[in-house]
């Protein structure tokens, strides 16, 4: 397991060096929000908002960032002799003396593994998975921006199921979808899940929603979690908006970079709700405990905040251009 919080969110840092500061942003956002207040007209405001915080935004850097990312040691026993990958001193056989890192092979002192840099950079011979993988430890080896599961659905859902009513609430047939899931696995960014082989879209979208589900921490991560949930309960729109932001902040960069990428597909979803019939609203009920899992190990607090987890979708698919904002 990799804790999220050694993990540092600059990842647009440099994307959005140029554009304008988070504080001329957040003016943006509140003239905007005071005239839909005095106004009541949502649309224009809306429109109004996109344009400006597009104007602001540099054009998207396609280029991989740099993510780091903390090394998994595990305690091994080797047979022979070593010398430690850090301090370059012999390590003997002694056991638990010396630990390897699972992902990416480095082997170190147990007393030197505190000291390494977060550098790890995954081996495709180490890690073989692609499902229940912890996203950056899955991103780094196979160098892309997002998980390739990701990516593929939903180029796939968005080419041919946008109009296909019930989208993300159907579902679809779970052997087809542990199918996809297997062809994953073994394929990684070669598996077909084109039309001729899983006609119904319900297996595409069945296929991500699992890849989410079986993350070992969650796309909103465990440490980020009471940040997006005191968010949602904050009545003044200004206000709600900027700990949303910081809520997002807090995210590991692959994280936020995956998150933003979902979102503004989930948006486009809801501009054909007329056929599919998926609100917002709608989406916040699918993909709320899909995203979030409560830190929290006593059963019924977690129950109560499944609400608060929808309404976290729902606040993120309505203001999907908070990610257009400097991080
Ligand atoms: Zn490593
Ligand atoms: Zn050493």
């Amino acid at each position: 397991m990799v804790p999220s919080s050694a993990v540092k969110c600059s990842l647009q840092r440099d994307v959005f060096k140029e554009s304008f500061t988070y504080k001329q942003h957040m003016a943006v956002l509140k003239k905007t929000h005071d005239k839909k207040k005095a106004t009541g007209q949502n649309e224009v405001s809306d429109k109004r908002l996109t344009s400006l915080v597009r104007r602001a935004t540099l054009k998207e850097n396609e280029q991989i960032p740099k993510y780091e990312k903390v090394h998994n040691f595990k305690v091994r026993m080797f047979r022979g002799s070593h010398w430690c990958e850090y301090c370059a001193n012999f390590m003997w056989g002694l056991i638990a003396q010396r630990v390897k890192c699972a992902d990416c092979g480095l082997n170190v002192h147990k007393q030197c593994s505190k000291m390494v840099a977060n550098d790890c950079k995954p081996d495709l011979k180490h890690v073989k998975k692609v499902y229940s993988c912890d996203l950056t430890t899955l991103v780094k080896a196979h160098i892309t921006k997002r998980p390739m599961v990701v990516d593929m659905c939903i180029r796939e859902i968005e080419s041919r199921g946008l109009k296909s009513e019930g989208l993300y609430r159907v579902s679809g047939f779970s052997d087809l979808i542990e199918d996809v899931k297997m062809a994953f696995d073994r394929d990684g960014e070669k598996a077909d899940i084109s039309v001729n082989v899983y006609e119904d879209i319900n297996i595409i979208t069945g296929a991500l929603k699992l890849y989410f589900k079986d993350l070992p921490i969650p796309l909103i991560t465990y440490d980020a979690y009471p940040k997006f949930i005191e968010s949602v309960k904050i009545m003044d729109p200004d206000e709600q908006l900027e700990t949303l932001h910081e809520a997002l902040r807090s995210l590991p960069p692959a994280h936020c970079e995956t998150l933003r990428y979902l979102m503004a597909h989930l948006k486009r979803v809801t501009l054909h709700e007329k056929e599919n019939l998926m609100s917002a609203e709608n989406l916040g009920i699918v993909f709320g405990p899909t995203l979030m899992r409560s830190p929290e190990l006593d059963p019924m607090a977690a129950l109560t905040d499944i609400r608060y987890q929808r309404l976290v979708v729902e606040l993120l698919i309505k203001n999907e251009d908070i990610f257009n904002l400097e991080f």
